[in-house]
């Protein structure tokens, strides 16, 4: 062949489980190239042989023309003796040298998938667990590398001769599907009552659980990632059942919802949200609900907001199509699809673990024998200002790696208590695991060691860095130096607001160059022996300085402050020298003999560490104008007060910005300016709006002072929000805006999430950068 030549390949990324190879295989021989592709430990290798042409066409296309689920981080192309075969082939794979290959995250349902479910004529018509290259389980259910199915849950199935012509054929859409089944030869549904655990003998158990649903009872159903216990939405009292048996006040329950069309009859949904809906993510999505929609008030009890997602199993699917309201005849298709668990417990994920633990819960249980290995929650997304933020990174997202743009050592960091989650590191991918739970119990720690384990096993990564919270009493602290007794490895502990700000900078491919960083949140260990959490650091990944934070203040009784927001609203009071007695009826709905213990605590500085918090900022505001005293869940005062924010208000507040060496932001001016409000019966909807602006006008301020100061010398104006805070969408948005607008570069998160489920990302770079040499 005339200028005929041959190339060897190397991909790297998300390229093994996909559909990848055949692929290869279909361009290379549409093309009429030779050669071979194979998997590798790091990848794919390909060689073609064929003119120059051709092969330029190829690589073309194998750039820009992918299967969907695949992801190319790297490509390397050699031009290598041509051999003269002739014929494509995919070789078996080879296991030898380094491992870097990639798993897939699960993967909703595909179009093509869906279309069979649906299809009588097809052999998976009805089949709960139908899959191909480009959908189902992945990462749930691999128990090792490389991604083979032996390595699966899946090995307990012996393919029918169906299913292996398939799984065998390069043409064919299961070719080396590794959860490749069907009706003969896969896993199969059991229903159980709990009231005996008897298994139904039923040839139609999905049929069985959509009654149940249907006659007001709660049904465990085992999903991708754990179980979700379900119960009609439209079912006031089954719903209400639900929350007093999970034992859950307040919390709202995430809703699943059969298709988009039924979704837009519920909430309002912009374009980019329907697109988070019906990634292949599938996250539950926080929408702003619809008045007067059929979904139970105990759903979401006082709440703008429902956190909505759509089937992400074919399980899912099945159940939620012809889902009919007994009521009222018409199809109801909306379930409560809410964690499987007690409370803050992990959640479910064996078939033992829910009969035992949920059996105190749920009428009756939907189980599958196809093992969860891994057990992963739902993730969680909003759409913030035109841009999907991810608040808790799970199912679907992990475990694929942010990209970072510098190579990092071996890392593992630990991240922080509350939203727990572990980074690992190697090359330039940050595995960031999935969202671990708060690490208050027993069953908590031992999920977190097994997945922080598991993870590392799975990635092949040992670890040369250990980077922690600064907090000494963190489960997640004692659990990286646990690790010193393995081997001896170098040891980081990253300051909580600085690694929240390095997070955003590793996640925007920023440089290590100097950057405003506002870390907004709850609470994190100040190295002064304070609670940080209203902070603006100058930072890059190798230190910070502390060069602005909110007047510090009593926490009165510490961590019940969080719990109790009237106690902020007292210790703001009295900071601001305001006679709370003065200023009827404010706190009426507390005992003020309650009120004059926490004032006596406060004068006698009895148990009130002393804080910076934004959280307990906004606690506080939210406790003055009577919206919320009392949290039944961790956020829920702040929560409350964006939602009833009136977003055409303008008004603002007095505060004081204090440009000493550390900059003092002051906010009693403004707990001034909220009582006379409320004093003149101002609506609790204006006074939240202006008090979001105060903040936005007080940091933009500060962002100003600092880029004035002399002692700075910063190459552009960058700002990095992170922190908990901005799970806040109405923050987010005005104080981007409004930096903007001054020149400032502003970078927030996206698919890190901004609260401590990101912060493990933002310690290991930092660690990274500390021990450099
Ligand atoms: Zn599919
Ligand atoms: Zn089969
Ligand atoms: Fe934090």
């Amino acid at each position: 062949m005339r200028d005929s030549g041959r190339w060897r390949i190397h991909v790297k990324g998300t390229v093994q489980g996909v559909g990848f190879r055949p692929f290869v295989y279909r361009s290379a021989m549409e093309a009429g190239l030779s050669g071979h592709v194979c998997n590798t430990g790091e990848g794919v290798a390909i060689e073609i042989e064929g003119t120059a042409d051709t092969r330029d066409r190829f690589l073309d296309r194998l750039q820009h023309d992918l299967p969907p689920l695949a992801r190319i981080q790297e490509l390397a192309a050699e031009e290598i003796a041509p051999v003269g075969t002739s014929g494509f082939a995919i070789r078996a794979s080879r296991s030898d040298g380094p491992t870097d290959a990639q798993i897939s995250p699960d993967v909703a349902p595909c179009e093509d998938c869906l279309r069979e479910l649906a299809d009588p004529g097809d052999r998976r018509h009805r089949y709960p667990f139908i899959n191909c290259t480009n959908c189902g389980p992945r990462y749930t259910i691999v128990e090792a590398l490389p991604y083979d199915r032996p390595k699966t849950t899946m090995k307990a199935f012996e393919m029918c001769p169906a299913c292996a012509l398939e799984y065998a054929d390069p043409l064919d859409r299961r070719f080396h599907a590794q959860p490749d089944a069907c009706a003969e030869c896969g896993p199969r549904l059991t229903f159980v009552r709990s009231r005996d655990r008897e298994i139904m003998g039923s040839s139609n158990l999905i049929e069985e659980a959509r009654a149940a649903l249907c006659g007001g009872e709660i049904v465990a159903i085992k999903g991708i990632g754990g179980f979700h216990l379900a119960c009609d939405a439209t079912n006031d009292a089954a719903v209400s059942e639900l929350r007093r048996r999970k034992r859950r006040d307040e919390k709202p329950f995430a809703i699943m919802v059969a298709d988009l069309e039924a979704t837009r009859k519920l909430c309002h949904c912009s374009e980019e949200e329907v697109r988070l809906l019906s990634s292949p993510e599938r996250p539950i999505v926080l929408l702003r609900r619809r008045e007067g929609s059929r979904i139970a008030p105990s759903v979401a009890p006082g709440n703008r907001n429902l956190g909505v997602m759509l089937p992400s199993s074919p399980l899912h699917h099945l159940l939620l199509h012809e889902l009919r309201s007994p009521v009222t005849g018409h199809r109801s298709r909306v379930l409560v699809m809410t964690s499987g668990n007690i409370t803050d417990e992990p959640i479910a994920f064996t078939n033992e673990d829910a009969l035992e633990r949920l059996s105190g819960i749920a009428h009756a249980f939907l189980l599958h024998d196809r093992e969860i290995r891994t057990r992963v929650d739902d993730s969680v997304a909003r759409v913030m200002g035109g841009r999907p933020a991810v608040l808790r990174r799970a199912r679907g997202f992990v475990p694929a790696p942010v990209r970072l743009s510098f190579e990092m050592p071996p890392i593992l960091a630990a991240g922080a208590d509350l939203k727990g989650a572990i980074c690992l590191t190697r090359g330039r991918n940050a595995y960031l695991s999935q969202y671990l739970g708060d690490l208050e119990h027993a069953l908590a720690h031992r999920a977190f060691e097994d997945a922080a384990e598991h993870l590392q096993e799975l990635l092949g990564i040992r670890p040369e860095i250990i980077a922690h919270d600064l907090h000494p009493d963190y489960f997640s602290t004692r659990y990286a130096h646990s690790l010193s007794t393995l081997h001896s490895p170098l040891f980081a502990a990253v300051q909580h607001h600085h690694a929240h700000v390095a997070s955003c900078m590793a996640e925007n491919d920023l440089p290590n160059e100097k950057v405003i960083g506002i870390a907004l949140d709850g609470t994190g260990f100040g190295p002064d022996g304070t609670v940080w959490g209203g902070e603006i650091l100058l930072a890059d990944y190798s230190g910070y300085e502390r060069a602005a934070h909110f007047r510090s203040v009593p926490m009165p009784g510490g961590d019940a402050a969080a719990r109790e927001p009237w106690r902020m609203a007292v210790a703001y009071l009295e900071a601001g020298g305001t006679r709370q007695e003065a200023r009827i009826p404010l706190l009426s709905q507390i005992d003020p003999e309650r009120i004059r213990t926490v004032r006596e605590m406060i004068a006698k500085g009895i148990n009130c560490p002393r804080t910076s918090s934004c959280g307990r900022l906004f606690d506080a505001v939210a406790a003055l104008i009577e919206l919320r005293t009392v949290n039944a869940f961790e956020g829920q005062a702040a929560m409350e007060l964006e939602q009833i924010a009136n977003e055409n208000e303008e008004g603002r507040y007095r505060f004081t910005l204090d440009a000493g060496s550390i900059r003092n932001i002051d906010f009693s001016p403004m707990i001034a300016d909220i009582l006379e409000d409320v004093g003149r019966d101002v609506p609790a909807t204006v006074i939240a709006a202006r008090f979001h602006n105060t903040l936005v006008e007080a940091l933009v301020g500060s962002c100003a002072s600092i880029l004035s100061d002399a002692r700075y010398t910063m190459r552009d104006a960058r700002v990095c929000l992170s922190g908990g805070c901005f799970q806040n969408a109405l923050l987010t948005g005005r104080l981007k805006k409004q930096l903007e607008a001054e020149g400032f570069a502003v970078y927030t998160h996206s698919l890190v999430p901004p609260n401590d489920g990101g912060i493990a990302l933002g310690q290991a770079v930092v660690a990274a950068h500390r021990h450099r040499t």
